[in-house]
C-alpha cells in the first residue's frame, strides 16, 4: 500500500522535532503536525522561559551584593509586565526559528488538531492523511489535584503569561518546577510560600542537597512549610485567595500556583481506534525501541513517562529517527547517568546516584562533602554556602554520584557527567588539575571522605 508519508509525527515539541527533521535528513517523507506551538513545552512554556525567568529573579541578589564591591546604585525597580513582553518577544523569535527548521529540512507542517483515526491515518483540519509510521510525541500536561476551588488555583501554563506579579504566592508541590518557581517568584519580591506535602522538598535527589537547599531557601526569607497540605481554595470578595489546610490552618495568598506533576497528553488523540495501550499511570506503553502495542505506531518523550526532561527526549527522537530510517546507526539511549538541574536559587546540578540509591544499591561507599562561602560572596554581607558532593564506591574507586548546591551548579554538572559516563574513579578527579580560583575546582581537591 502506498501512503501518504513514511512517518506521521504529532506534536512539534523537543522530541517530536528532532524525530521528524532526522528522518527528512535521512531521505524519508515526513509530516508533523503542531496544535499550539512549535518548539512545544520547552520552548513556549518550559525550559526557555523559565530559564529567562529565573535571570530575571537573579538581578535582586546581584543588585544587593554589588555595594560589597565598591557599587551605589539608587533603589531598583522591577517591572513584571516587562519581563514578560520581552520573554515573549524571544519565544516568538523562536517560534520562527523551530518553523525554519522544519521546512528547510523538507518536513511538511500541518498546524492544527491531529487525531489518530486508524492505525496508519491521522486526520487533522478535516483532512485525513496515510503514513507508514505515526509517532505520538504530544508531551504532557500539568495536573491539579480536584480539591475544591482548584479553578482558583494556577499551573505553570498560566505563570508565564500573569498580567502582573502576585504580592502573595502560594506554590504547591515540591518537585522541579514548585522550587524553580518559588524561586523565581520570591527573587522577584512576592512573598513566598512553598507548600510541601512530605517531610522534604525534592524526592529522589541527596539527602544532603535537599537539606542544603532547604537552609539556603530559609536563609533567603523563603517560607517553607514541609508536611502541609491543601484542603479547600476559596475565593473572598476582593479577590484574594482564602486557603484552608488539611491540619486545620488557614493561609492567605493572591495566587496559588500548582506544581503537582505532569499527566500525558492524550485528550481527543483517538488512541480508541488502536491497539495502544497504556501503562499503570497513564502514560503510552512502548518497547525499548519506542514502539507501542501498535506495530506502526510509536512514542517517544514526556507521553511515555520515563525521564521527563528535554535532551532525553531530544535523544529518544534521534533514536526514533535512526531506528526508522537508518538503522545500521541505530543506537539506544542510555538512561543511566543523566545529568539534570534544578533552576532553584542557587541551582542545583547532580549526575549519578544519590547516596542513598547508592547505598540501597549495595555499594559500600565513601562520600566526599565540600561546603564554603563562594568566593564572590566575601565583599558582601550575603552568608549562602555552596554544598559540593561526591559519592564513590569504595572497592572499585568509581565515582558514583556528583552533586551540587551552588552558582552556577547547571553548568558545572555538565562536564562531569562525561566523566562519570566515561567510568571516572576518584582518582581520576584527584589527578585532574583544577581551574583555580573556581568553585568547580572543589571536585578535584576533595581529598578525606566525610563518611564511608
Ligand atoms: P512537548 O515539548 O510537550 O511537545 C508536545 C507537543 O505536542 C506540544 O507542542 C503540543 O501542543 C503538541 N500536541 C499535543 N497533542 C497534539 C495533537 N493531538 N495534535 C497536534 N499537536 C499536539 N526539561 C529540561 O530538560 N530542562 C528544564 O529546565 C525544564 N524546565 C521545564 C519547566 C517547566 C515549567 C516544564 C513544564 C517543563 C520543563 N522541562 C524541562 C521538561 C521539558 O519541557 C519536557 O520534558 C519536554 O518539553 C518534553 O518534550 P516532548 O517532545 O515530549 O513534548
Ligand atoms: P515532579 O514530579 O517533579 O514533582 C511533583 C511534586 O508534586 C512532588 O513533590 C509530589 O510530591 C507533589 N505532588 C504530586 N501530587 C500531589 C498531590 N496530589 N498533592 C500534593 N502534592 C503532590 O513534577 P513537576 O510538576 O515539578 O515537574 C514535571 C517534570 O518536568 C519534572 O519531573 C521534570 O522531569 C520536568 N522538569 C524539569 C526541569 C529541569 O530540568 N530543571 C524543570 C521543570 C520541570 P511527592 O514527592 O510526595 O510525590
Amino acid at each position: 500500500m502506498a501512503f501518504d508519508f513514511d512517518l506521521y509525527v504529532i506534536g512539534a515539541g523537543s522530541g517530536g522535532v528532532r524525530a521528524a527533521r532526522f528522518s527528512a535528513g535521512f531521505g524519508a517523507k515526513v509530516a508533523v503536525a503542531e496544535s499550539r506551538y512549535l518548539g512545544g513545552t520547552c520552548v513556549n512554556v518550559g525550559c526557555v522561559p523559565k530559564k529567562l525567568l529565573v535571570y530575571g529573579a537573579h538581578f535582586a541578589e546581584d543588585f544587593e551584593q554589588s555595594s560589597g564591591f565598591g557599587w551605589t546604585l539608587s533603589e531598583a525597580q522591577f517591572d513584571w509586565a516587562t519581563l514578560i513582553a520581552n520573554k515573549d518577544r524571544e519565544i516568538n523569535r523562536l517560534n520562527g526559528i523551530y518553523r525554519n527548521l522544519l521546512v528547510s529540512s523538507g518536513v511538511t507542517l500541518h498546524e492544527g488538531h491531529a487525531k489518530i483515526v486508524d492505525p496508519h491515518t491521522v486526520e487533522i483540519n478535516g483532512e485525513r492523511h496515510t503514513a507508514k509510521n505515526i509517532l505520538i510525541a504530544t508531551g504532557g500536561w500539568p495536573q491539579i489535584p480536584e480539591i475544591p476551588g482548584h479553578e482558583h488555583a494556577i499551573s505553570s501554563n498560566q505563570a508565564f503569561f500573569l498580567k502582573e506579579l502576585p504580592k502573595r504566592v502560594l506554590v504547591v508541590g515540591g518537585g522541579y518546577i514548585a522550587v524553580e518557581f518559588a524561586g523565581i517568584f520570591h527573587g522577584l519580591g512576592a512573598k513566598t510560600t512553598l507548600l510541601y506535602r512530605g517531610e522534604l522538598f525534592l524526592r529522589g535527589f541527596d539527602g544532603a542537597v535537599r537539606k542544603h537547599l532547604q537552609e539556603e531557601l530559609t536563609k533567603r526569607g523563603m517560607d517553607l512549610q514541609f508536611n502541609s497540605d491543601i484542603e479547600r481554595i476559596d475565593k473572598q470578595p476582593d479577590g484574594s485567595l482564602r486557603v484552608a489546610l488539611k491540619d486545620g490552618r488557614e493561609l492567605e495568598a493572591d495566587c496559588v500556583f500548582y506544581a503537582t506533576g505532569r499527566r500525558p497528553m492524550l485528550d481527543n488523540l483517538g488512541l480508541e481506534n488502536t491497539g495502544v495501550k497504556l501503562d499503570k499511570k497513564g502514560f503510552v506503553e512502548v518497547d525499548e525501541q519506542y514502539q507501542t502495542a501498535e506495530s506502526s505506531i510509536l512514542a517517544l518523550g514526556d507521553v511515555i513517562g520515563r525521564v521527563q526532561l528535554t535532551p532525553v527526549a531530544l535523544a529518544e527522537g534521534m533514536a526514533v529517527a535512526r531506528r526508522l530510517f537508518k538503522p545500521e546507526q541505530y543506537r539506544p539511549v542510555d538512561y543511566k547517568m543523566i545529568p539534570t538541574a534544578v533552576f532553584s536559587l542557587p541551582n542545583i546540578g547532580t549526575v549519578g546516584l544519590s547516596e542513598e540509591d547508592a547505598r540501597e544499591a549495595g555499594h559500600e561507599v565513601a562520600i566526599y562533602e565540600s561546603r564554603f562561602r563562594p568566593m564572590k560572596l566575601t565583599l558582601t554581607e550575603c552568608q549562602e554556602r555552596t554544598l559540593m558532593k561526591l559519592v564513590v564506591d569504595a572497592k572499585t574507586d568509581k565515582v558514583l554520584g556528583c552533586h551540587m548546591v551552588g552558582p552556577d551548579a547547571g553548568e558545572i554538572v555538565q562536564g562531569l557527567a562525561i566523566a562519570l559516563k566515561a567510568g571516572a574513579t576518584k582518582r581520576d578527579f584527584d589527578e585532574t588539575i583544577g581551574v583555580h580560583p573556581t568553585a568547580a575546582e572543589e571536585f578535584v581537591t576533595m581529598r578525606t571522605p566525610v563518611a564511608g
